[in-house]
């Protein structure tokens, strides 16, 4: 058994601004990447641009990362990152900011790969320059991961590229929510909770990396009614949601994402479907197919979370994220890539048969 997570690692209120020797020790040039506009209003940008200014570092911002960050965007920004000569990236904002950061720091480091060809594997392991992660969503826990998922919209694919990428550094601070509209909270908390779920039930799963997933799940019941309620989410909750989300990427860190998120690929690709709910749409029903083969695992899920049965479970998700409606023919279309998806397939403990995928879907979609 091994944990590893080779991330610097702080969660904190100001955290930015308590450890900028930490962040100032990364590099001696900055390439800054948001994405358009929250980094700006959050003052997250402003907080790192603090620490920069006051040490005379020079740095260049590319505030173009879109959703679900694409081959395009990267190698974009990649060839500004090396025209300014940045030594390292510091990437500030949801897990599409953070995801792009890594897949440049791995350009800058391999001007012979071209962003078009991300997705390849490589001969060997490449290097990258360090990355510095500021989150400012709660849910993908990037900067605790080797994972970045980019988009090539040239052949039409949404996947994890396969090189791996640890932030050097990850500062993590709940007051950047405060900005966030109730919906991106509960959006990105879904993905949370769904990093923790597939990281138990998944084969890689053991006694020493369920640390994080049984932690984290504790606190996602713990503020799971806030979610629930009609209110505002109450700013004191904030750092827990954060501190959750950072624990549910070091879960997948270990595991990797399972069904659920194989999934959730061509829903938003093809749909435009957020991430979150792209991915918790099919979580209820794949805790359900896993409730035949890890029972034991299944029940102390739901303990974990205040919940007492799978349809507690789906009750729950429903009235977080309601249900998505698809057609028939992308029904079709997205049941048989998935029944050839082995990486993900294969990561099911016990296996999963053709059905039960069918199963996942036709319980998950409204087909029109
Ligand atoms: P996101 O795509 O990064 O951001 C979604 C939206 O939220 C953007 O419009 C962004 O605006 C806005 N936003 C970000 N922070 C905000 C704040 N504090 N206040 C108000 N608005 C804010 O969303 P995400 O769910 O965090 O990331 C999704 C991506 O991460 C997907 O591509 C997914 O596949 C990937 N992912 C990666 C991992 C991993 O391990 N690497 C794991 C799961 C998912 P701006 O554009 O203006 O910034
Ligand atoms: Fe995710």
């Amino acid at each position: 058994m091994r944990f590893y997570v080779p991330t610097d690692i702080y969660v904190e209120k100001d955290c930015v601004k308590n450890h900028a020797q930490n962040l100032l020790a990364v590099g001696k040039r900055a390439f800054i990447m948001t994405g358009h506009s929250s980094a700006k209003k959050n003052g997250s940008l402003d907080d790192v641009i603090a620490v920069l200014d006051a040490d005379h570092v020079p740095y260049q911002v590319f505030d173009q990362v879109e959703e679900n960050p694409s081959t395009d965007t990267v190698g974009n920004a990649a060839q500004q990152a090396r025209e300014f000569g940045a030594d390292y990236i510091i990437g500030i904002g949801g897990g599409s900011a953070i995801d792009a950061a890594k897949a440049v720091a791995l350009l800058l480091a391999n001007p012979s790969v071209d962003a078009d060809n991300l997705h390849k594997a490589p001969e060997k392991p490449l290097g990258h320059v360090p990355v510095v992660a500021v989150p400012t969503t709660c849910g993908t826990g990037s900067e605790a991961t080797p994972v970045s998922i980019i988009t090539n919209h040239k052949i039409h694919l949404k996947k994890s590229i396969p090189h791996r990428i640890f932030p050097a550094l990850a500062l993590v601070d709940g007051k950047y929510l405060a900005s966030a509209k109730k919906t991106l909270i509960i959006n990105t908390a879904v993905d949370a909770l769904a990093h923790m779920v597939e990281s138990i039930l998944n084969v890689y799963s053991n006694t020493f990396n369920r640390m994080c997933p049984e932690y984290g799940l504790k606190l996602w019941g713990e503020f799971k009614d806030a979610l629930l309620s009609n209110s505002p989410v109450d700013e004191g909750l904030y750092e827990k949601l954060m501190l959750t989300s950072t624990i549910a990427g070091m879960s997948i860190a270990h595991t990797s994402t399972a069904v659920p998120h194989g999934m959730s690929y061509d829903l938003t690709l093809h749909q435009g479907t957020p991430h979150g709910p792209a991915v918790g749409y099919f979580l209820a029903a794949y805790v359900e197919v896993c409730e035949k083969k890890v029972p034991e695992d299944v029940k102390h899920i739901l303990a974990l979370l205040g919940l007492k049965s799978t349809a507690d479970f789906s009750e729950m998700l429903y009235k977080l994220i309601d249900k998505c409606k698809v057609s028939r023919e992308m029904r079709d279309k997205f049941t048989a890539a998935m029944k050839v998806n082995r990486p993900k397939l294969d990561l099911v403990p016990g296996g999963i048969t053709p059905e039960e995928v069918d199963f996942i879907y036709d319980k998950s979609f409204i087909t029109e």
